[in-house]
């Protein structure tokens, strides 16, 4: 099933030609309209016809969340005010919010793109969406709303958090398509579990859930307390908002819509571009946005890029699932290390339950990692010498994994912070303090 097929599985040759004429076009309006980029070129020495080919684009500069702030709130807009009909903002750990601005057609193609993603994770026009992202400044619960409309599905606007609610409207209004973080998604599935509701009671099939990194074992434990297909969807509101790219029935990398988005991969300390399959930090180029353009967005996302043909059709790049933040990236004793592989070891386990923290802190010269594990309710009952037993299996676990030594203590159910519609604040980095 596709919702704009031409374009879904436009031959890679077809797709490149049209992406190489967006370029161009993009490249010249950014020059001519917006002095941040032209006093980049000017500086790099570059004008617009030095892109030629799509190769052309290596040569460009680098566009950083650094620079969005420094031109807070309107600079980067490449369009008067009058011509923006809706602006967006994301906010920052520090300071003030990036702020980002959507013309008419801007808002229409995220639309018809989210529409498509929709569609690739198997809603349809039959679908009923109960959209648990937030409304608001944050770009996840509008985006899924206006896609879900122009789908032709029914869209429950319930926004994120009030869990009681969710779970009402979900059981009373047949919710089929559940829209969330993948966190909360997990929050929902043991409060319906509370309640003693089975989820095969229920509706619902499909789960879309972005906005934060997942593993595939979080992936499967969703699936098994939901009793649903999940499927990981991506996007960050400086380049659109969700529906970047998006998990088809495969769910093996997601497509990226590169008929509006060039990925590319580099090294993040060199800079450098990586050959497909490598893995570094995504950067995107939008090549039909028309409120605020960007060039070579650096995400800070940690993935990498596989070209294979894909068993859906589409001819569309997948990204593989992202592996974390270059900024989330702990370095622990100049190990690298993502939560999301502490979470996989925890899935894998089986013992306890995926909800975690991480807590790095500094004694004397060295770095050292606790990680606080949640008990399930049958093992919290256990004898105390069988949790000094689990403690070293998952501390075993952990070092053969990422070849670290960490504390592991091991706490009472339902104890440890959860995310409510929102991101979990899984790292406690006590070094910066
Ligand atoms: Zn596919």
């Amino acid at each position: 099933m596709y919702w704009n097929k031409s374009c879904e599985c436009m031959p890679r040759e077809k797709l490149q030609e049209l992406q190489l004429e967006r370029l161009k076009e993009m490249v010249n309006r950014i020059y001519h309209d917006v002095p941040f980029y032209r006093n980049k070129f000017q500086e790099a020495g570059l004008v617009p016809e030095d892109v030629q080919e799509l190769s052309d684009l290596q040569k460009l500069p680098f566009t950083t969340k650094v620079d969005l702030r420094d031109n807070y709130p309107y600079g980067l807009f490449a369009v008067p005010l009058e011509k923006i009909v809706r602006i967006h903002a994301s906010s920052g750990t520090t300071g003030k919010p990036t702020v980002v601005g959507y013309t008419r057609k801007d808002i229409t193609i995220w639309a018809e793109i989210m529409a498509r993603s929709l569609v690739a994770a198997g809603a349809d026009s039959h679908s009923v969406v109960q959209n648990a992202y937030g409304y608001g400044l944050f770009t996840g619960g509008l985006g899924v709303h206006y896609g879900a409309e122009m789908l032709g599905a029914s869209i429950i606007p319930i926004s994120g958090g009030n869990t009681d609610k969710q779970i009402m409207i979900m059981k009373d209004f047949g919710t089929t398509v559940l829209t969330c973080t993948p966190s909360y998604a997990i929050y929902l599935g043991d409060a319906l579990k509370k309640k003693g509701i089975d989820p095969e009671s229920l509706k619902l099939k499909v789960g879309v859930f972005g906005a934060e990194p997942w593993s595939d074992s979080m992936r499967k434990e969703i699936e098994k307390k939901l009793k649903i297909k999940a499927h990981d969807i991506y996007g960050l509101s400086e380049i659109m908002g969700p529906s970047v790219a998006i998990e088809c029935e495969a769910q093996n990398g997601l497509h990226i819509w590169e008929d509006h988005f060039i990925p590319e991969i580099i090294d993040p300390v060199t800079l450098k571009v990586l050959p497909y399959g490598e893995q570094g930090e995504l950067v995107i180029t939008t090549i039909t946005k028309e409120g605020i353009p960007l060039l070579r967005y650096q995400t800070h996302d940690i993935t990498s890029i596989n070209p294979e043909p894909c068993g859906c059709g589409r001819t569309h790049l997948r990204i593989n699932r992202l592996q974390g933040r270059t900024d989330d990236m702990l370095i622990i004793r100049g190990v690298n290390v993502f939560p999301t592989q502490i979470e996989s070891v925890l899935l894998e386990l089986g013992e306890v339950e995926p909800h975690y923290q991480l807590i790095v802190r500094r004694e004397g010269s060295l770095d050292t990692l606790e990680i606080k594990v949640e008990l399930s309710e049958e093992m919290f009952s256990d004898k105390i010498s069988n949790l000094e037993k689990l403690e070293k299996r998952i501390a075993l676990r952990i070092h053969s994994t990422i070849g670290i030594n960490a504390k592991i203590a091991l706490v009472e159910p339902g104890s440890l912070p959860r995310a409510e519609g929102g991101k979990s604040q899984r790292v406690l980095d006590l070094r910066k303090i």
